[in-house]
Parts: C-alpha cells; structure tokens; sequence
C-alpha cells in the first residue's frame, strides 16, 4: 500500500483527496519508482483546484513533475536504484502523476538524475526550470552572444522567468527583468543577477510595428501585448524564445520585426521535448545553477498540504516554489 493525491470529480466538481492505493491499481508502464519528491506548478494548481481543464480522465493523481529511485523496471536502460527525474509528456493529466509514494511510467519519459543533483533540488527546478533552460538554449543556439547586448526577461519573478534570469546571467548575459512586482521581487531579481529593472506597466501599452531597438534576446512567458511589444523593440537579428501565455495567449503584432529586422521568434515546449535534448538541458541546468540558487524560498509541504497550496498558486499567492516530500 501507498498514500497518494487522488482527483475525482463530483458533480463537475473536482474533489482532492487522501488515499491508500496498491501498487497494481497504478497504470501501466515499464518502471516502477518510489517517488522522492515533487513539486507544485501553476499547472497542478488548476488541476487539483478543478479551475482550469488539465485532467484527462479520472481518478486521477496529479503532479505533472516527480524525482525518485527505479524500484523495478522491465526497460534495459534502468535498473533499480536508479534516479530518475521527470516531467511532462502529460503524466499528473492523463497519466498518474507524481503527488504518490509510487508512480508507474514509461522509460521514454525519464531523465537519469545528474549526479550532483538531489531529488528535493531536481524538483526546485522542476518543469520550469527546464523550459528556461530551453528558452536560454534557444538564444544561444540563435547566436546571440553575451556581447551582442541586452537580454529580457519578462515575467521575470515566476517560476520559469526567475530561472532564465539565473541562467542567462551565470552564462555571461547583461540581463533586463520585466515584472509586475517590483517592490516585492525587484531585490531578488538582482540577487539572481538582473542588471535592471522594468515596470510591467511599460509593456502593455499597444505597441507600434517598429519601436526603437533595445534587446540582442528575449525570454518571454508572457505573451499577448506584452510579446508584441518586445518584438517591435527587438534588435536587428535578435532572437526572442517564447514559451509562456501567462498575460494571454493572442498575439497582436505585425509581420514588420521578422521582415524588416530579421527577428527571429523560436517556440519553447518542455512537455513533448525529445530524449536527447532533455538531458543535455537538464544537464546544463547541474552545471549552471549556483549554490545561492538552491538557497532561494522554497517551501516544503507534505502531501496533506497541497490541496492548501494548490489554491494558493492560482491565486497567485506563491513566492519561489513548494516542493512536495512524499
Ligand atoms: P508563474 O505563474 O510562476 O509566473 C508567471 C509570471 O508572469 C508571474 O510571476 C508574473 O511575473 C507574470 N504575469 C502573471 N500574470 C501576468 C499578466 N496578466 N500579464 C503580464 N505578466 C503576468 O508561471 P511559470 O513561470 O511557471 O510559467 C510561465 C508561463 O509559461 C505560463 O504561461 C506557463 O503556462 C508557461 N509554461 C510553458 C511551458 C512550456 O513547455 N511551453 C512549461 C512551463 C510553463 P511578475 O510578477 O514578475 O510580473
């Protein structure tokens, strides 16, 4: 037997609860892991809330992320013992997720754990950190180098946003951060190495085709009006990676940044991200992120706690992230 989060729905109503499930109840898959840690996205939050559609079928354990050790596995790339990390590829919406004592998974989603990484500090990254690593890997590989300007961040205090601040600056980059919460976050924006900052409010006023040029790179995860104006102000040849609607998912632009200043706009996606490149990100996450960022707030819960934190995360109440111990 094992506890785990478990989502069922009631009169369209979604109902979180406590409970002792058996390891054969668990889906299908070819590895069997006891899950060390996970943690809690935006995501999770809708989910376990029932406020946004991200559950498939129920009933349904959530948990879209989840770091743990290989118990058994049919599959010749893991043996027991083995960390693993994953997340996405739908797992906590229409696979059991992560937010259990056991999860059961395909062998094509997991990630061996780098070695210098605990499962608490694998989940502190979680699904946000990687899709920033991709972001940042994106502008690297567009040729944006530290010298050829500024980089901007936009919803730069959240989760994924934080993240690409670190990476960029670690990697060498003059980093501008966007945020609505400059009193709150504007000193720990710096901290993580932000060389200044920005007032939301600059980047939502509509934006003309061309406006003058500022930025080598950009990060967005806002999109809408906020992305619209980050294109008309990009640099010739710049490179925006866009991987967030967290402002709206329509993007009112003009063709003009791609024709006349040749701006690239690369697509981030973290949940479908194929094997090889998933690995070589997590692993430059290992070696990217700094000791002060494990230091961060981050606050523990246990699995009782998360219904709590779930509806707190959509109210936008979580500063840092909640890891879940399970
Ligand atoms: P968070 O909720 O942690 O952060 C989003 C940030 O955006 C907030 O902290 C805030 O930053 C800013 N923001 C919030 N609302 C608005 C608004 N109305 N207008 C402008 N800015 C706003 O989310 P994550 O960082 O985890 O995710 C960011 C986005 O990326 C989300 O849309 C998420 O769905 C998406 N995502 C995509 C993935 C992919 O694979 N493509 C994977 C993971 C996430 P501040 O207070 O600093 O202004």
């Amino acid at each position: 037997m094992f506890k785990a989060l478990v989502l069922d729905q009631e009169d369209k109503k979604t109902i979180a609860g406590i409970r002792q499930l058996e390891t054969d109840q668990l889906p299908e898959g070819d590895v069997l892991i006891d899950v060390d840690y996970s943690s809690l996205n935006y995501k999770d939050g809708l989910a376990i809330t029932g406020k946004g559609r991200i559950v498939r079928q129920f009933p349904m354990v959530p948990g879209i992320d989840l770091a743990g050790k290989v118990v058994e596995s049919t599959d010749d790339r893991y043996q027991a013992g083995d960390n693993v990390v994953l997340t996405g590829w739908g797992v906590g919406e229409g696979h059991w997720g992560g937010m259990a004592e056991k999860a059961r998974l395909k062998a094509d989603w997991l990630v061996p754990l780098p070695k210098k990484l605990d499962g608490k500090q694998a989940m502190m990254i979680g699904t946000a950190g990687l899709t920033a690593m991709l972001c940042v890997q994106a502008i690297v590989d567009a040729g944006v180098k530290p010298e050829a300007g500024e980089i901007l961040v936009t919803g730069a205090s959240g989760g994924v946003g934080s993240v690409a601040v670190t990476l960029l600056a670690q990697l060498g980059y003059q980093v501008a951060a966007v945020t609505g919460r400059i009193e709150e976050n504007g000193e720990l924006l710096k901290q993580l190495g932000a060389s200044r900052i920005i007032e939301r409010g600059e980047f939502e006023e509509p934006a003309r085709p061309l406006e003058k040029q500022v930025w080598a790179g950009a990060v967005d995860t806002v999109g809408s009006k906020v992305l619209a104006k980050v294109l008309a102000q990009m640099d010739y040849n710049g490179a925006v990676a866009a991987c967030g609607l967290a402002g709206g998912f329509d993007l009112p632009t003009t063709v003009m940044p791609f024709i006349l200043r040749n701006v690239r706009l690369q697509g981030v996606d973290s949940v479908s991200c194929p094997f090889e490149k998933r690995q070589q990100a997590w692993q430059r996450l290992e070696e990217l992120l700094p000791a002060s960022f494990y230091q961060q707030a981050c606050r523990e819960v246990a699995l009782e706690e998360v219904p709590e934190c779930a509806e707190a995360i959509t109210r936008g109440q979580i500063t840092g992230r909640v890891v879940i111990k399970l």
